[in-house]
């Protein structure tokens, strides 16, 4: 079963289309560089998949399921920039939210969240920094606080938007190698990401997108390579 299914997708903000007529699917276990220029609707396609905005047109599948009924095994990094980082909340709390999906909002997370909350830490290096505010850290040690989270969910799917923007070399290198480490677990990794350069090194397959879908394919067809 393909881990995302989608087909004519129409997305658009008061009338004018952001995303047109896109048709694709995505394998489990690969993992996929959504590529285009800014303002192409790479954050609309992704926000679009995660029920964060509706859709005018196009049906939707995460392994041949409704949405709803995925939700809580689909896990979302969204960009930095989008987020308040003066808020007051420990490195901690912010990890544990990602264990709301499947505690649910109401409940406090017990013993064995908090040991996975603590594990998902460990996993980004980032242990030792738990009691502290989340405005506190650099760019890149935010940006593995929220990987942490993501990781908290125990995800089959994983979003990511940007997540390698204003973060330093060594952050970036560590998120890679916990995104290959998961997709050899199975697990489906979708990117959004703006530079094709680096892009094409990182992961297995590239969708280029431009409001229209323009290609998608493995690296190596989509950028014409011999193999
Ligand atoms: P990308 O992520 O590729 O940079 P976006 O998905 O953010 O592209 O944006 C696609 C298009 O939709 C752009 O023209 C952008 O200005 C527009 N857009 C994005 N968000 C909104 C919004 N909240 N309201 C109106 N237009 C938006
Ligand atoms: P993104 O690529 O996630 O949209 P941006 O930095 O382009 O990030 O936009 C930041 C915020 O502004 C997002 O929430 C986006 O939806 C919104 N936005 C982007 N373009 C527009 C637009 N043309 N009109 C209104 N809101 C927009």
């Amino acid at each position: 079963e393909k881990a995302i299914t989608v087909r004519d997708l129409h997305v658009s903000y008061h009338g004018n289309e952001a995303v047109r007529d896109v048709t694709f699917s995505i394998e489990q276990g690969s993992m996929v560089g959504i590529i285009g220029p800014n303002g192409a609707g790479k954050s609309t396609l992704i926000k679009a998949l995660l029920g964060l905005l509706p859709k005018d047109n196009g049906t939707i599948r995460f392994f041949g399921k409704e949405p709803e009924d995925m939700r809580k095994k689909i896990a979302y990094v969204p960009q930095r920039s989008n987020i308040d980082w003066t808020f007051p909340i420990t490195v901690m709390d912010t990890v544990l939210i990602g264990t709301y999906p499947s505690l649910g909002l109401f409940k406090r997370p017990k013993k064995r969240e908090k040991t996975l909350a603590l594990e998902c830490l460990k996993k980004v290096g980032l242990e030792p920094y738990r009691e502290r505010q989340i405005g506190e850290l650099s760019g890149g040690q935010q940006q593995r606080v929220f990987l942490a989270r993501a990781l908290v969910q125990q995800p089959e799917l994983l979003l990511l938007d940007e997540p390698f923007v204003g973060i330093d070399v060594a952050s970036e290198e560590t998120i890679i190698h916990i995104l290959k480490e998961l997709q050899q677990e199975g697990k489906t990794i979708v990117v959004v990401h703006h530079d094709l350069s680096k892009a094409s090194s990182y992961f297995d397959h590239l969708l280029l997108l431009n409001k229209e879908l323009i290609k998608y394919g493995d690296v190596e067809t989509v950028l014409n390579r011999e193999v």
